[in-house]
């Protein structure tokens, strides 16, 4: 960490390592007092203020809420820390503008300023991701894959429609075309990857609107590697001939071959719809270049833009020139009024995203993970796949004779922050589920390396090894209750706060 930028504040980190032993020591009383009276400290400690004269209940809350984040080991693979440029661009008067529509063409008056802030943000992604078009107005991952799905069907399904009716618009075919193409528009096809091999709820599963829009099927993973294997997608595509062919997941700890994805979706006549939501921090810093950076092969790209990427909570969709002026009709076509103060928020994190510092984060985020799972394995865990090549791990908690519901809990009890995940044909479903996904993005944010991720490791192994299974109030066997001895638990959450204690989160924020 020595002289290294923090993320967290625009000044100097506040720990410093000694090169030989990778040991953090604690910020001096100089720079501690030079912290309390930063920009960012009175920025923030002005606003409380501000929003404590009318409600105090919240201004107390969002100061718990930094403390819950400072205090806590964070290992859940999808949040982050973003900046606190990123969140003081949000929390202004931007917010209090309409702007429909797109830059230079809004369906509101006086957009002038929301107009700078969406085609700077848009043209940051444009650069940072070298794709041809950004749409920066999503506000989430599951609306960035809404756009994407009708901008795809538009193009795909009601473009020709209109080009055989004679009709430039829906409004001008009659009521018996109009129901011919809305039935057309609910009967496409999708291919994804399945929930318990990694795949995301928005990719065409039921309980989802993706599941009732479209009929879906899914690939998995191979049953003895725990990879994906590109022939098994190839021989399901070419007997289904989806409309759309999705990659991306949330719980994947294994790059994606986009080259070969495209291939598929070229021999079938698919478009490839990559979503990649958890892993877009790691395409920004050219961690994932070459085959597995998705946006050269996929004719469309949806994100979040607060995962990896570390940016305000929202999504984006990329796509080249073809269905530019589709995904352009996302706001009103499923989105409401574009979020002007979260695409000023996107703007800065694009910007932070650009610098090199970023692409060494990302670099670092994924040293992270294979040292986390070097950990683990090392003292005997199982990992789905056998380890990492991305930003996260998934822990096959049956290992330890748990279910990842009773995993997560008793980590929380120790300070441990991580979220219970499916794995590959889970015999404990979705629910219950047998494994815990772990990430790095965040950890590496404050500073964490490899020499702590073995502490981490060691920590993780400890609870899980002493976690005993619980039984229900009839004396069976319960997938949900179990028992820590709480000494173990106190001393590893005292551990886990003593390793945090070394990388402050916002070192440079102290609401005092
Ligand atoms: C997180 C995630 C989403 C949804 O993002 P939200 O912002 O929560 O709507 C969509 N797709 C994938 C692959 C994700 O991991």
């Amino acid at each position: 960490m020595a002289n290294q930028v923090s993320p967290l504040g625009t000044t100097a980190a506040m720990t410093t390592t000694t090169a030989k032993t990778g040991t953090a020591a604690k910020a001096t009383p100089a720079t501690e007092s030079a912290k309390t009276g930063s920009t960012e400290s009175v920025a923030f400690r002005a606003a409380l203020d501000v929003v404590r004269a009318v409600e105090p209940r919240i201004a107390d809350a969002i100061g718990a809420e930094l403390a819950d984040q400072r205090e806590s080991l964070k290992l859940i693979a999808s949040e982050n820390y973003a900046s606190p440029a990123v969140l003081l661009a949000m929390g202004n008067w931007l917010s209090d503008k309409y702007a429909e529509g797109t830059v230079g063409r809004r369906f509101y008056a006086g957009c002038r300023n929301v107009d700078t802030v969406e085609s700077i943000a848009a043209e940051h992604a444009r650069e940072l991701f070298g794709a041809a078009h950004a749409y920066v107005q999503p506000h989430s991952g599951i609306d960035a894959n809404l756009v994407a799905f009708w901008a795809v069907l538009a193009d795909r399904v009601e473009s020709p429609a209109l080009r055989r009716a004679g009709v430039r618009q829906v409004n001008e075919l009659t009521d018996q075309d109009w129901a011919v193409l809305r039935r057309e528009l609910g009967d496409q096809r999708m291919l994804g990857m399945s929930l318990d091999a990694g795949g995301h709820l928005t990719h065409g599963f039921r309980p989802n609107i993706s599941g009732k829009m479209f009929d879906q099927r899914s690939y998995g993973t191979d049953p003895e590697t725990g990879l994906l294997d590109y022939d098994e997608v190839r021989r399901i595509a070419r007997e289904f001939r989806p409309l759309i062919l999705m990659a991306g997941y949330s719980a994947y700890p294994r790059r994606v071959n986009f080259r070969l994805m495209r291939e598929i979706a070229d021999e079938v006549g698919a478009t490839l719809l990559v979503d990649m939501a958890h892993f877009a921090g790691l395409v920004a810093g050219k961690v994932f270049a070459g085959d597995f950076d998705p946006v050269p092969y996929a004719q469309i790209v949806t994100t979040t833009t607060h995962k990896s990427l570390r940016g305000p909570r929202g999504g984006m969709v990329l796509c080249g020139p073809e269905l530019a002026d589709q995904v352009d009709r996302g706001c009103p076509m499923v989105l409401g009024g574009p979020l002007p103060h979260v695409m000023a928020g996107k703007a800065v994190a694009l910007a932070e995203a650009r610098r090199p510092e970023f692409a060494a984060y990302a670099g670092r985020v994924v040293e992270n993970a294979v040292a986390l799972a070097e950990g683990l394995s090392r003292r005997g865990a199982r990992l789905v796949t056998g380890g990492t090549d991305n930003h996260l791990l998934l822990v096959d908690v049956s290992g330890y004779g748990l279910t990842g519901r009773q995993a997560e809990a008793a980590l929380l009890d120790a300070g441990i922050v991580t979220n219970r995940n499916s794995v590959p044909r889970d015999p404990n479903g979705a629910w219950y589920t047998s494994g815990v996904r772990l990430g790095t993005p965040a950890l590496t944010t404050r500073g964490l390396g490899v020499a702590e991720m073995d502490d981490v490791a060691g920590l993780l192994h400890t609870v899980l090894s002493a976690i005993r299974p619980g039984v229900g109030p009839d004396g069976a066997p319960s997938k949900a209750r179990y028992v820590l001895d709480r000494a173990v638990a106190e001393r590893v959450a005292g551990q886990a706060a003593d390793l945090l204690a070394d990388y402050p989160l916002y070192p440079v924020v102290d609401l005092g």
